[in-house]
């Protein structure tokens, strides 16, 4: 053996480049690992699924000729740690190369370099890494395209891939239809008609390997569901997930992506983003079969638009955030919030019912669609005054799809403003009006949507005034909320004092809300 190759769990990418042909010097290894379980809490299901993708993935590989060592959490000889683990294979092997596939994360990113440089230098080995292949844009191609920019537009980035790519593009200048957006299409809130689809996604079960897990001492939380765990685990599986979202749910995922509903979980959205993130499919294919579909005349420009945007632009943008501004963009907390998460995060009781089934749903299923991210939870936190590193760590456990280069910029930028308005323009947040309008989770909420003071009225409301009167300094000159100041300047005096007062008295007993 000359060559040891590491693949990390959210590697999966059979169409890498190192895979293309099987070579009998050089040994793959995947490990299971308490440092990677243990970094922040995870949900069950991400544990299970992740583990369980990798031994499929291992078998694949072998299934083509490729040498595997595959280290399971319960090995003997398992030292719990990438680098100590690397360092015993290698000698083990007598590999005179190590080779590791860039990690998403800073964290391990840096982990990894420092310790290989090390390894290197100790045994006059060859310490290398590799492109991953995944992604559409190079790690600091956002930060170029906005180097000397204040506030870093999504749209501006977009339409820039647009062209690059050439996605939904007539000419090489105009889009689609002569539009870049149709996000005015969109946005309706969802009354059961068209029906939900019936959840299509493959049945595992997990009760051997969630055994495991257990024994080894790996704490979780959420529902393990191992008899049942519907996560697509395999390239195949990921595939159907993808031609399944094309044909049914596509054509009414604009219209319905900001929708929320008690009675449907899933609504329209794609279920990609596991399969996406642990690199099962790659982002090209994705966004070219939604292409393809409007184009063959089976879904609407809006629809196609809408979610390639998702892709294309989100996915890529926050990646591109994420490493212009690591390190130290986890500590960032513009607003000086620092209260701790109520216990309700952690059993989805409370009486608020939106936070109930958005917060139930995540514990449920490691899953949220990004409007119950963003408008409910994310909301919530924002409004509450919470920590939003606190936030961060629980986002980043509790989602299947979680991995910090897309959650953080997500958490901490997009939803909680922590970075001062990098990559939103303004703080995503609103009264129970908005929830009302998208959602059926106000009518039977034990709060009065309408009312502002008083114990019954909705938390939100005096929240959400609450939360500009405490931010004046520095939400005040921003043109994006100017109406909310007006509307501010309106009430000053009792009304404002006793929305505060009602606001206070919340932030005071989160638990119990
Ligand atoms: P769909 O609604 O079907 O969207 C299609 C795809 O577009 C997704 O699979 C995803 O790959 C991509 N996408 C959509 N929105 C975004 C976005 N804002 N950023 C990056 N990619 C996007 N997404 C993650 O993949 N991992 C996370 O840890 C994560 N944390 C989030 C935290 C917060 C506070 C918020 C507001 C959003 C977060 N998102 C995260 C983005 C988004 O909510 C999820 O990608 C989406 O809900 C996944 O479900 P889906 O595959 O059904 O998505
Ligand atoms: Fe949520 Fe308020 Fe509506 Fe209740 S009334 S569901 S707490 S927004």
């Amino acid at each position: 053996v000359h060559t040891l190759r590491l693949v990390l769990g959210d590697q999966l990418h059979i169409g890498h480049s190192w895979f293309a042909q099987p070579d009998t010097g050089v040994v793959y290894t995947l490990m299971e690992v308490r440092q990677e379980t243990d970094y922040v809490l995870h949900h069950a299901q991400k544990v299970l699924a992740i583990f369980a993708a990798m031994r499929a993935f291992a078998q694949t590989l072998r299934d083509a000729g490729h040498r595997v060592r595959y280290v399971t959490i319960d090995d003997p000889s398992n030292r719990q740690r990438i680098d100590a683990n690397l360092e015993a294979l290698a000698s083990h092997y007598g590999a005179a190369c190590i080779e590791t596939i860039a990690p998403d994360e800073w964290r391990l990113d840096e982990a990894l370099r420092t310790w290989g440089a090390d390894w290197a230098r100790r045994t006059g080995g060859r310490f290398n890494m590799v492109d991953s292949e995944h992604f559409l844009c190079a790690r600091d191609d956002v930060a170029r395209t906005f180097a000397q920019r204040r506030q870093w537009l999504m749209e501006h980035f977009y339409r820039q891939m647009r062209r690059r790519y050439g996605v939904l593009m007539d000419s090489a200048d105009t889009p689609a239809g002569g539009q870049w957006n149709y996000d005015h299409d969109n946005r309706e809130p969802w009354r059961g008609d068209p029906p939900e689809l019936p959840d299509n996604r493959p049945v595992h079960d997990l009760r051997a390997l969630w055994a495991t897990i257990e024994a080894a001492g790996v704490k979780t939380f959420g529902s393990p569901n191992a008899e049942t765990l519907r996560w697509p685990l395999t390239r195949g599986e990921a595939l159907e997930g993808l031609h399944d979202f094309v044909q049914r749910r596509l054509p009414h995922f604009g219209r319905f992506e900001d929708a929320m509903h008690s009675q449907a979980q899933r609504l329209f959205h794609s279920l990609l983003s596991f399969a996406l993130n642990i690199k099962l499919l790659h982002p090209r294919e994705v966004i070219a079969a939604a292409e393809q579909a409007w184009r063959d005349g089976q879904v609407p420009l809006a629809a196609a638009e809408g979610f390639i945007r998702q892709i294309l632009g989100w996915r890529e943008y926050v990646r591109g955030i994420y490493w212009a501004q690591m390190p130290g963009y986890d500590e960032r907390n513009a607003l000086g919030h620092n209260q701790p998460l109520p216990d309700w995060f952690w059993t989805g009781r409370t009486r608020m019912r939106c936070l109930s089934e958005c917060v139930g749903a995540s514990l449920q299923n490691a899953y949220a669609h990004h409007i119950q991210r963003l408008m409910v939870i994310g909301n919530f936190a924002l409004l509450a005054g919470l920590s939003p590193q606190a936030v961060h760590r629980w986002y980043l456990g509790v989602y299947i799809d979680a991995f910090e280069w897309v959650e953080l910029p997500n958490t901490l930028g997009m939803s909680q403003f922590a970075d001062g308005g990098l990559l939103a323009t303004k703080p995503y947040v609103s009264s129970a009006a908005y929830i009302d309008r998208m959602s059926d989770y106000c009518k039977g909420c034990a709060y009065d949507r309408k009312a502002r003071t008083g114990e019954g009225a909705c938390p939100f409301n005096a929240l959400y005034w609450d939360f500009f009167a405490r931010h004046e300094a520095r939400l005040g000159r921003n043109a994006r909320v100017a109406l909310v100041y007006r509307q501010l300047d309106r009430m000053r005096g009792a009304e404002l004092d006793a929305v505060r007062e009602r606001a206070a008295q919340v932030r005071a007993q989160l638990d119990a809300l």
